[in-house]
């Protein structure tokens, strides 16, 4: 029977229950040890640079507009500077299906490597929150104490200052994670502006907020066991070739304490005793439990590749810190493959990662085909809403049309449009578009006057020929409503 952090789990229970539930159902909160070596110095470099662009991406502005946008609400979509609009949702979807594939190619190769060093939820909560923690409260023994104590002024000081520095960090990221969906200055506006003007917009923050502070105060792994589709869909995407953060079981077992080695060295106990067979030898771990007790998911690596775990590799400090202390080669447990440990063979372009890779080729081949053939502007003509058509003198019939005109480009675009067909039939503006700013909307709306011989019943087709600096950029249709014959 394995003594965890708190919880008990045997090694062959692992994967009937998690280390979280406790055996009523309840909660098992775990007191990770606190971290330190190599790859966690790596791993906080690496996070400060990514913090670094999370918190100013939203001020970051590409031929003036925001490095990321995702408004769903105003249908608004800006990807590295490049404004998506609803009328790319084509792009969009390829460019999502390129996205998921190649995080599935990736996944396949490397396994949770993205979990581990640049997923949000894991550098939130391991390189800001939990350090506070760890400031605040101290390693995992000082917290299970704390925990135990009563509410004594320490305990308040210390609960209460942590709780509030944690509220006070997920407010900000709530505001910065609004800004990345509806922009920097509407969000400017909702801080600024009276709370009466903007309900809804204070409603999100304080919701968001909410969210973020139970997930890095409360939730923590559960959100990486139960909320993360990413995590859940592991199981599919990993194989034998993936590489993991692994216990090299052939030299890691057989696992005995260094009591126990002294126990057998010195003849106090036989391998016997120790449940072993008497030509056992032992391996390198000494079962010292560090690779556990550092772990944020509660897990022993040791039984093997477990869903729970994040690659975060703070086990892989760990033992090399042990490795070092007995004199033993580092990377007892280390990024590698099943089959690398089993077979030690290393096998990366397996059949499945050519077959991932091929689609993904694909796909990529298809939005750059479709980004290049994506016209600079586009053009939506519609008959206003609710209008029928108007008599005219002379036997001259109107219908009332709603332009939109969108410019993909990052300059400004001169604008006329002509209707070419029928011939003959006039178009008078009201308010026609002129000109279009760089990625931008531009409206308005005209008149088509036709006589009653060019019409055809009640639908009447209409071509247009949208022309920018006199070159002819495109052709849209329309329909006019006329009289039925
Ligand atoms: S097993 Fe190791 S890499 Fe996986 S979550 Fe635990 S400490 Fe991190
Ligand atoms: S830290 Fe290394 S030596 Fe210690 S229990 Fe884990 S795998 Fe074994």
């Amino acid at each position: 029977m394995a003594q965890t952090q708190g919880r008990q789990i045997g090694k062959d229970q692992f994967r009937d229950r998690l280390a979280t539930v406790s055996e009523t159902g309840g909660r098992n909160w775990i007191y990770a040890k606190k971290p330190g070596g190599r790859f966690y110095n790596a791993r906080t470099i690496l996070s400060l640079f990514l913090l670094a662009f999370f918190f100013s991406g939203p001020f970051i502005t590409i031929n003036g507009n925001p490095l990321l946008l995702v408004n769903i609400l105003e249908r608004k979509f800006v990807i590295f500077g490049v404004a998506f609009w609803p009328q790319d949702l084509h792009l969009l979807v390829f460019g999502m299906l390129s996205f998921i594939v190649f995080i599935v190619l990736f996944t396949t190769i490397f396994g949770r490597l993205f979990c581990g060093w640049a997923c949000p939820q894991t550098i939130f909560l391991e390189m800001v929150f939990r350090k506070i923690e760890y400031w605040i409260e101290g390693d995992a023994s000082a917290q299970k104490r704390l925990k135990k104590a009563p509410w004594n002024t320490e305990k308040i000081l210390k609960k209460g200052s942590k709780h509030a520095i944690f509220y006070v960090l997920s407010f900000t990221i709530s505001n910065l994670f609004l800004a990345y969906i509806i922009g920097k200055d509407q969000l400017f506006e909702i801080i600024t502006d009276p709370p009466s003007e903007h309900a809804a917009g204070l409603t999100a923050m304080i919701i968001f907020s909410g969210v973020f502070y139970g997930v890095f105060a409360f939730m923590r792994e559960q959100v990486c066991h139960f909320v993360c589709p990413y995590g859940r869909m592991q199981s599919v995407m990993l194989d034998n070739n993936s590489i993991n953060v692994m216990y090299d079981y052939k030299r890691g077992e057989n696992r005995a304490s260094v009591g126990n080695r002294n126990k057998v060295d010195t003849g106090k106990a036989t391998l016997a005793d120790l449940g072993f067979s008497e030509d056992a030898t032992f391996g390198d771990c000494i079962d010292c439990y560090q690779c556990v007790k550092v772990c944020p998911m509660g897990i022993d690596i040791r039984n093997g590749t477990q869903l729970e775990c994040v690659h975060c590799t703070a086990c892989i400090d760990a033992c090399d810190s042990v490795m070092e202390k007995i004199d033993k080669p580092r990377g007892l447990i280390r990024y590698a493959s099943e089959n690398s440990i089993r077979e030690e063979t290393r096998k990366i372009f397996t059949p499945r990662v050519m077959g991932y890779s091929g689609i993904l080729m694909i796909l990529l081949t298809t939005f750059v085909v479709l980004m290049s053939m994506r016209s600079d502007l586009e053009t939506t003509v519609l008959r206003q809403r609710g209008t029928l058509y108007q008599e005219l003198p002379n036997n001259m019939y109107s219908n009332i049309y709603e332009i939109k005109v969108i410019n993909k480009t990052f300059d400004t675009r001169d604008y006329e449009i002509k209707l070419l067909a029928p011939e003959g039939g006039e178009l008078v503006s009201l308010g026609n578009v002129k000109s279009v700013e760089p990625q931008n909307l531009a409206e308005g709306r005209f008149l088509i006057k036709l006589n009653a011989n060019q019409l055809n019943g009640l639908q009447t087709e209409l071509t247009f020929g949208v022309y920018s600096n006199g070159e002819h950029i495109e052709t849209v249709t329309s329909g006019f409503l006329g009289p039925a014959n």
